[in-house]
């Protein structure tokens, strides 16, 4: 009997401007048998990007028809405005071919989907604070100054739910988060493959494990400081 094993699903969110594209090109580059969701979207093309790579760009009336024919594991409107959505199809496509998926979305998305799947690991990307947030969506210059603005207001109510994700990576130096998620993905694979692993990929578990939720409170709560965002004993 032919057997096809279930994709393992990655969900990476983060803040605009955290480096979440940068850490996810990498990541692709680096790990092997890895696909990625091209999301489908409302919004207008920017700058560089090319239908078919960083999104499938629809428009309303197409994305509606979409989630009409039930073709969506999960969508959502993101700053109010756009919809973007994970078609189903790419979750089949890589089971088919005995690949993992990859997912860039929202925090309202990664809910969606680890309701629906919940063996999905989710990563949650955060800057080392709000002045250096600031300085890469800057020195990106993609943005006005205005979308700068917006971008970091909505930063400071994205940053609130980190603590929703199995894993958080605070993006400092580039070289040590790119090994970071590395060791992420890889560490996930190894220890669903059930087998007993030798000392290096103890090495990767042990370094993935430093970037569990339960490992990086303490760290997370001068970068939330930064932001202005209540310690999580003033929450409600
Ligand atoms: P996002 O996808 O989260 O919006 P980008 O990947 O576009 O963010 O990164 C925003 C800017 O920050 C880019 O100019 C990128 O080169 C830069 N950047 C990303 N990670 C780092 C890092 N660890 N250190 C310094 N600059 C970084
Ligand atoms: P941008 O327009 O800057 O590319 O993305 C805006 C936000 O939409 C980011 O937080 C990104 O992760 C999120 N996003 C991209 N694709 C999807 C998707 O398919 N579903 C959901 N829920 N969010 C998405």
């Amino acid at each position: 009997m032919s057997e096809t094993r279930q994709p393992i699903v990655y969900i990476i969110s983060a803040p605009s401007g955290s480096g979440k594209s940068t850490l996810v090109n990498e990541l692709l580059k680096l790990v092997p048998d890895l696909d990625f969701s091209i999301s489908y979207t409302t919004r207008d093309r920017r700058g560089s990007e090319q239908n078919g790579k960083e999104y499938n760009f629809v428009s309303r009336e197409q994305f509606e028809e979409m989630i009409r024919a039930d073709e969506f594991l999960e969508h959502a409107t993101v700053f109010g405005k756009h919809y973007y959505g994970t078609a189903k199809r790419f979750l089949r496509e890589a089971a088919a071919k005995g690949r993992d998926l990859l997912l860039d979305i929202d925090v309202q998305g990664a809910a969606q989907i680890k309701q629906k799947l919940p063996d999905a690991v989710s990563i949650f990307v955060l800057p080392p604070d709000r002045k250096t947030l600031e300085w890469r969506l800057r020195k990106r210059s993609e943005d006005a100054e205005d979308v700068i603005q917006r971008r970091l207001v909505a930063a400071s109510r994205e940053i609130e739910n980190y603590d929703k994700y199995d894993y958080v990576l605070i993006n400092d130096k580039l070289e040590e988060s790119v090994e970071g998620l590395q060791a992420i993905v890889r560490s996930v694979r190894l220890r669903r493959s059930g087998r007993a692993l030798p000392g290096e990929e103890q090495r990767i578990v042990s370094l993935a494990d430093g970037y569990r939720l339960a490992n990086v409170r303490t760290r997370v709560l001068p970068i939330l400081a930064s932001f202005g965002a209540p310690s999580p004993s003033a929450r409600v």
